[in-house]
């Protein structure tokens, strides 16, 4: 947290001033785990908000917590945490607004299997989050004969009725955002960036590269109101893609609304001893090496155990074919980054049909994080008491080691190690 009274960082060693503005070390990194979160609740509620949803509770807590957040304000560490656990139940308000309008708007996801493939003719590759603008664009872009793909946050898209009826949606390019400049660079038709976790292009497909909505990058074209003709018209003008098979086809939309109408089979299957585990392997993609732990884990899991996933952190694994327990499939994909809300409602729903509490079930978290939305999502889960969820691939900077012991001892929130000592002691 920066200070404006003493222009350093409060309370941390390069602070001057701290009797003047209060603040210690401890607060600072409370209000900073708060903006970030808050930043996580201003995505889902933005989305929302595109598709004409609204949640004054949400709107107000955002106004109050970003108020906490000014200079010589609340100096108060209690209220810190417990406004730090509010942005946790506000970001569930936020996510489960969001599940309901794209649910609302595009029907409920249902599992799907998609081509990684290309299929001859021009073509649009999109990323980012927003369903509205893939819908748009797939409805421009149909008439014009131009072929739509998705990439990154986008691939769940292929799951909602109202988006796959469209012939144009052809498939699904490239893995997750801090791969872009290979991808794009390697795709030869227009790109089209909606959110957050886009890359500034490299000059060799910037002028094929077309941003809207919130997204804008440096001397790239930006779309307003959804007009794409743009974006069209220069996928038309661009060599056509050379039809080719994919070397993969993945299967996602594992939405809560579908697993749960299953959930018969799966308790039965647990009941069995057919399945021992669960493991919630997701969360936000990076680059660093150390993230190839996920993969690992993933293919260490034993065959008796399920592993269910969301966000882009899945590109490390989610092209493994892990085949099914009694036609229950290994790997469910349940979506974006906000389909945490699915993950939680299914917890929930196996937790009553189990007649015990979330941490008690044979569900571990196994969490990659990266940006804010990862945060406010952690953030939903220490509000709903989840325990002893894994994070990596290191611990957030912004968290001080007193707030992080502090999370630590009330919630057994742990870093990973290696998949092999991880999966041990959760499997024992
Ligand atoms: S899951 Fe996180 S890192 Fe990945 S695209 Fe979404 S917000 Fe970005």
């Amino acid at each position: 947290m920066f200070c404006y009274q003493c222009e350093q960082t409060a309370g941390g060693t390069g602070c001057t001033k701290a009797g003047v503005c209060g603040k210690n070390e401890d607060i600072a990194s409370l209000q900073d785990t708060l903006i970030l979160g808050l930043k996580g609740i201003a995505a889902y509620a933005y989305h929302a908000g595109e598709l004409g949803a609204r949640d004054e509770q949400v709107d107000a807590f955002m106004h109050e917590a970003l108020f906490t957040t000014l200079t010589n304000v609340n100096f108060d560490l209690k209220d810190h945490i417990e406004k730090v656990l509010r942005c946790g139940e506000m970001n569930l308000r936020a996510m489960e607004l969001l599940d309901r309008a794209n649910v609302d708007r595009f029907g409920s996801p249902e599992p799907v299997r998609v081509s990684t493939g290309f299929k001859p003719g021009p073509g649009i590759v999109i990323t980012g989050h927003d369903l509205l603008d893939l819908y748009e664009l797939l409805k421009q872009a149909e008439p014009e004969g131009v072929s739509v793909y998705t990439h990154g946050e986008m691939l769940p898209a292929h799951a909602y009725p109202e988006l796959k009826k469209f012939r144009n949606l052809a498939g699904h390019y490239g893995s997750a955002w801090q791969n872009q400049k290979k991808e794009f660079d390697e795709f030869p038709g227009a790109i089209l960036g909606t959110t957050n976790c886009v890359l500034i292009p490299k000059d060799s497909y910037k002028d094929r590269m077309f941003t809207c909505g919130i997204a804008r990058l440096p001397e790239v074209v930006h779309i307003k109101d959804r007009d794409f003709r743009a974006v069209i018209e220069k996928a038309k003008s661009c060599p056509p893609l050379p039809g080719k098979e994919g070397s993969v086809v993945l299967t996602t939309g594992f939405h809560h609304n579908f697993v749960l109408s299953i959930a018969d089979k799966i308790i039965g299957a647990v009941k069995a001893g057919k399945i021992r585990h669960f493991f919630l392997v997701g969360g936000c993609e990076g680059s660093k090496a150390s993230r190839s732990y996920y993969t690992e884990f993933v293919r260490k899991v034993p065959k008796d155990c399920v592993v269910l996933t969301l966000g882009c952190g899945k590109y490390r694994f989610n092209h493994l074919d892990l085949g099914d327990i009694d036609g229950i499939p290994r790997l469910i994909d349940m979506g974006q980054c906000n389909n945490a809300y699915s993950a939680i409602q299914v917890a929930v729903a196996l937790a009553k049909a189990f007649n015990c509490g979330v941490n008690d079930l044979p569900l571990s978290l196994v969490l990659s994080w990266f940006e804010q939305k990862a945060v406010a999502i952690l953030l939903t889960l220490l509000h709903l008491g989840v325990k002893n969820v894994r994070i990596g691939p290191s611990a957030p900077a912004f968290l001080t080691p007193n707030v992080l012991a502090v999370i630590q001892q009330n919630y057994g929130l742990k870093l990973i190690t290696t998949p092999d000592q991880d999966l041990n002691e959760i499997l024992g």
